[in-house]
């Protein structure tokens, strides 16, 4: 990202905030540390010149943090309280299984480093697994691994197939992915009921939430998409990181107004473009609270149209 970008974006959220109100600011890729220390360090003083309230987020592969730029990242992270994503699949078997280096090496030892100078700086860090086969498999494996490691939050992320790809070739993915979450669950519950250990599963939070009657935070349900400002590198916004394409581009930081940005044509379209639900979803005992969750995670929940895996999960949770 230019500095005139970043300019742009700094004053653009700091016209649209009300007095009191912050925003956080989530850095991801690729690989955001790429950028280097000194881009953040700059990035920083301009949103505090700005007056603008700020919290601040990094989805990184952990590589930058074992370089010799680490101790100028630690630094950074701790003065500005910034909460660290790591992308961590698992044990070395599962996460070098997808995760390897320019040199075809598995990243595993790397970004173990990464997550022990974060825990020894006292800097707040949680793990982003994504679901491929090599995870979905092997449950108790990364459940275990999640345990042993002390880490207090953990996001299991579905691996989505590319956008262009109306149904995914895959269509035992749904089943993998229901029978994974619901051991998981099984093993995570047995744990925190008996007290010997918990962290949070940002998944489980909100679907807890969400058949307790409370309000959902995230985007798994209810089946509409609340708009999002994405930024791009060249300053172009997007509704939802999950739709970076250019017939979604809903501005730019460069010459509309956040506010311009919100109302603009493609974010409504965007919002009302979600796909219409099919028989599975209407008759499903889920409906009210699910209503098709997210239509791009609904793509893999349904990829065996017979058997949505979030409802087989639900039914698991709910005793059904
Ligand atoms: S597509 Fe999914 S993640 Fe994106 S805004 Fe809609 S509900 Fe949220
Ligand atoms: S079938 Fe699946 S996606 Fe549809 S409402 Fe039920 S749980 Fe949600």
């Amino acid at each position: 990202m230019q500095p005139e970008v970043a300019d742009g974006l700094i004053k653009k959220v700091g016209e649209i905030l009300a007095p009191g109100q912050q925003v956080n600011f989530a850095f991801q890729g690729g690989e955001p540390l790429l950028a280097g220390p000194d881009f953040y360090v700059s990035f920083f003083e301009k949103v505090k010149k700005a007056n603008i309230k700020a919290t601040y987020l990094f989805q990184t592969n952990g590589i930058a943090l074992t370089s010799e730029k680490c101790e100028e990242y630690l630094k950074l992270f701790k003065e500005n309280n910034c909460l660290i994503g790591l992308s961590v699949d698992g044990p070395r078997k599962m996460h070098d299984a997808n995760r390897i280096d320019h040199n075809g090496s598995g990243t595993y030892d790397t970004v173990m480093q990464a997550y022990k100078l974060l825990k020894n700086a006292n800097i707040e860090v949680n793990f982003l697994t994504v679901l491929s086969k090599a995870v979905l498999t092997h449950p108790k494996l990364l459940y275990d691994f999640y345990r042993n490691s002390g880490i207090k939050y953990v996001q299991l992320i579905p691996c989505l197939p590319p956008l262009n790809e109306t149904e995914r070739k895959d269509n035992k993915y749904s089943m993998l992915l229901a029978a994974f979450w619901i051991q998981f669950y099984d093993l995570w519950k047995k744990d925190f009921l008996s007290g010997k250990s918990y962290f949070e599963v940002r998944e489980f939070s909100a679907i807890l939430s969400g058949l307790s009657g409370k309000r959902v935070e995230t985007c798994i349900f209810p089946g509409k998409c609340s708009p999002q400002l994405v930024v791009e590198a060249d300053g172009s916004t997007y509704p939802c990181d999950f739709y970076v394409l250019p017939q979604y581009r809903t501005g730019s930081v460069l010459s509309d107004s956040l506010e311009d940005t919100l109302r603009s044509v493609n974010m409504l379209r965007f919002a009302k473009d979600n796909p219409p639900l099919q028989s599975q979803c209407l008759q499903c005992r889920y409906s009210v609270l699910c209503k098709g969750g997210c239509r791009r995670m609904r793509q893999l929940w349904q990829s065996d149209p017979e058997n949505c895996a979030m409802r087989l999960f639900l039914d698991h949770i709910c005793g059904n």
